[in-house]
């Protein structure tokens, strides 16, 4: 056992040092010759000292992501191996004969252990944001959203692993199909109540304070054919420097977004073209796509899932002192066979929606006809996240959603050179 273990610490070092080498050494995110001193440029809208800051500040994000992930899988893993799984749910069998109050129990300290083991992690990463100037947050509204986090992803999970296993107890062989038949209302039901439960548990929203800009966003809606009759501002200039808009809901209502600091940092053009962007995605119904996707990925997860985990215990039970899937004490490897799943999956997922940004920019061009403002938007919308233009490969494949800012940029100088002609 000791030796799985150091075996698995050596492959993890070795691997985090050529993460280290990959990030800081040997990937280039130049952009091409032929698109030096275009939009595209950063060294046309960036300062020096910011093309300097944006590329360091990008190289430790992308680190501690490609670091932290595996981190997560050794986590649950060790969990696992060191027996504290198998501990908690002997303990919370002998507290009580309820099987809800079993998991309550058990979902409430495996949170705490997995909270004290990943705290660290985020606790850099957002110090890392803070000392680059791209989070505004103070230690102090930090460690509340952590708590906020805490909270609502152990009420989550302790839902999640009573309906789970309470199937996995009842149905040895077709549990997943089960679960997956009720995480789909449940999926839906979570896209609804998300922006209007969740969110506003973090940060305030109110009604656009602008009026005019409000007046002229719902022009933008009525020729998208968008039916809302009230654009929200959310106080974001608190916690970040970053920008962001949306829009959300699903039937016949949308429920459009602003940032805060999207207003303050952006002129009224560059809010329109933006707010294009995200009006293209709810009039191509993207938001349908995804949680469609989302059903089928769990079908198959689920499905991935219950094989692998069998296996595991079959093969290795005795190390992760497991003897049968339905025992609480295999929710660790769940989570562990879920994650990893997940990302092994999330190229083709990151794929999918990169396209879909696309389609939303293409969307907005032809509803605003106005590429000069999207372009100084994203020139502004990189100098406030310290953002990378032109990402290298490995990370624009395993964290980007959208389009790089060169790719966005480079359409956006074709569309004004068509334009033009
Ligand atoms: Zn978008």
């Amino acid at each position: 056992m000791k030796k799985i273990i150091g075996w698995a610490i050596i492959i993890y070092v070795l691997y985090c040092i050529g993460i280290a080498w990959y990030l800081f050494s040997f990937a280039d995110s130049s952009i091409p010759s032929k698109w030096k001193g275009t939009s595209a440029d950063p060294a046309t809208f960036l300062t020096p000292s910011e093309q300097v800051l944006s590329e360091q500040y990008s190289q430790w994000k992308n680190f501690l992501f490609f670091v932290s992930v595996p981190y997560d899988w050794l986590a649950y893993l060790a969990v696992l191996w060191l027996g504290m799984a198998k501990a908690l749910q002997t303990w919370s069998e002998k507290a009580t004969k309820w099987f809800v109050l079993q998991v309550a129990f058990y979902v409430f300290w495996f949170s705490i252990i997995m909270t004290v083991l990943t705290l660290p992690f985020d606790f850099i990463s957002y110090r890392i944001s803070w000392a680059y100037g791209v989070s505004t947050q103070s230690v102090f509204s930090w460690m509340r959203d952590e708590a906020m986090d805490f909270l609502v992803n152990t009420v989550m999970l302790f839902l999640i692993v009573v309906v789970l296993y309470g199937l996995i107890r009842r149905f040895e062989k077709r549990w997943w199909l089960y679960a997956w038949m009720v995480s789909v209302p449940f999926t839906i039901f979570f896209m609804f109540i998300q922006p209007v439960v969740i969110d506003p548990l973090y940060n305030d929203f109110y009604p656009l304070k602008d009026k005019v800009l409000e007046a002229k966003i719902l022009a933008l809606a009525e020729k998208a054919h968008i039916p809302s009759d009230h654009v929200f501002e959310v106080n974001m200039s608190e916690k970040t420097n970053t920008l962001n808009a949306y829009v959300t809901g699903i039937g016949s209502h949308a429920r459009i977004v602003l940032w805060d600091t999207t207003l303050q940092r952006l002129k009224e053009k560059e809010v329109l073209f933006i707010m294009a962007h995200e009006m293209g995605h709810y009039v191509m119904k993207h938001v349908y796509w995804g949680v469609a996707s989302y059903i089928v990925l769990t079908f198959a997860g689920l499905f991935v899932a219950g094989r692998v985990m069998n296996w595991l215990i079959r093969r290795w039970g005795e190390y992760f002192h497991l003897h049968k899937i339905s025992a609480l004490a295999s929710l660790p490897m769940f989570l562990l066979v879920i994650s990893v799943l997940n990302f092994s999956v999330s190229p083709v997922v990151n794929m999918v929606s990169r396209y879909e940004e696309h389609a939303a920019d293409e969307y907005a061009i032809k509803l605003t006809k106005d590429p000069d403002a999207a372009i100084s938007a994203f020139q502004k919308l990189t100098k406030a996240g310290l953002s990378e233009v032109n990402p290298p490969v490995f990370v624009k494949i395993f964290r980007y959603t959208h389009p790089t800012i060169f790719e966005r940029m480079v359409f956006l100088e074709k569309q004004k050179y068509s334009e033009r002609n």
